[in-house]
């Protein structure tokens, strides 16, 4: 994961690394390529400029440091600025066991909604919830038929939508049933598109009207970078969402999407997945993630 990112950091590293003090002089060339390394990974340019400005300056004024030699401070702010731009501290689910929770998954399609839905589900299960799944995505047959399977594997229930194609009514029948039957947790995989579209969007925002959701979930892929970073900005102006999930993070050689998507959209990221089992998901820990990255 983000192995470019990391190997160029480093190498940024290794130029400060013996130096006696932190002067304006030594960081200059350290700080240009970390500008560049995180140009490459395709992190939003102007958190790369605040970035590094930053860096800068607390680099500059950092006291000397008993426990860490100036190598080590300058990595040690890298890494606090990191943790900061990656949104700070890890957020929870809004969930409550006592009621019924409804998380509505929405983004475009290819991004692992589907996928990400079991992943939660059985994520959600283990936390001791009782989840039911819905499939919303009534244009395409082989998505609800890919919500069963999903459902199967994790061992999670799955809504019988009969012959109803309405995806609002679908949404309210499935939180009647959810309230009937004892679930409290309504996952809704709605229906993507390739691209972002008026009628998806309305679609989208009529569901989020009948059914009030706890939770809209983005779901988007991180190898996609800075678009993934401007679908999330739009969907956030048309839906309130209330956390990112980044898929695909595996096979993600560069980290942009996951570096810019708090800052652009002001989301945090709530879950990550790393792999296709249903098992490869992670509640997304900006300082667990920030460790990583520096390897
Ligand atoms: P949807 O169209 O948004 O519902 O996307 P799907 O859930 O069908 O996922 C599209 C493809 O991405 C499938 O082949 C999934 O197995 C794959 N996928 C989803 N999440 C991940 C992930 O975190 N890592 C990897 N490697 N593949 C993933």
């Amino acid at each position: 994961m983000f192995d470019q990112l990391t190997d160029k950091l480093n190498n940024a590293f290794r130029k400060i690394k013996g130096v006696a003090r932190i002067t304006e002089r030594n960081i200059e060339e350290p700080l240009r390529e970390i500008r560049m390394a995180l140009l490459e990974a395709d992190v939003n340019y102007k958190i790369v400029k605040q970035f590094t400005e930053s860096i800068k300056q607390k680099a500059l004024g950092v006291e000397v440091s008993k426990a860490l030699n100036p190598g080590q401070q300058f990595i040690k702010i890298v890494h606090d600025e990191l943790v900061k731009v990656l949104g700070e501290k890890a957020e929870d689910l809004k969930l409550e066991p006592t009621k019924t929770n409804v998380i509505m998954m929405v983004g475009l399609q290819g991004s692992g909604k589907t996928t990400s839905s079991g992943k939660l589900a059985a994520y959600l299960k283990k936390q001791g919830f009782f989840p039911l799944l819905v499939p919303a995505d009534v244009y395409r047959p082989a998505a609800i038929e890919q919500l069963k399977v999903v459902g199967k594997a994790v061992n999670v229930p799955v809504f019988d939508i009969g012959e109803d194609r309405n995806p609002v009514s679908i949404a309210k029948k499935a939180v009647k049933e959810a309230k009937d039957k004892g679930f409290n947790v309504v996952i809704i995989d709605t229906a993507g598109r390739l691209h972002i579209d008026e009628e998806l969007m309305k679609e989208l925002k009529d569901i989020e009207k009948e059914v009030n959701p706890d939770e809209i979930l983005f779901t988007v892929d991180s190898m996609t970078g800075q678009d993934a970073v401007k679908s999330a900005a739009a969907f956030d102006k048309e839906l309130p969402l209330t956390g990112v999930v980044l898929t695909k993070l595996d096979g993600d050689a560069r980290g942009g999407a996951a570096l810019s998507v708090k800052f652009v959209t002001g989301k945090p990221i709530k879950f990550v997945g790393v792999g296709e089992k249903y098992t490869d998901f992670e509640k997304f820990h900006p300082d667990r993630m920030a460790s990583r990255i520096l390897g």
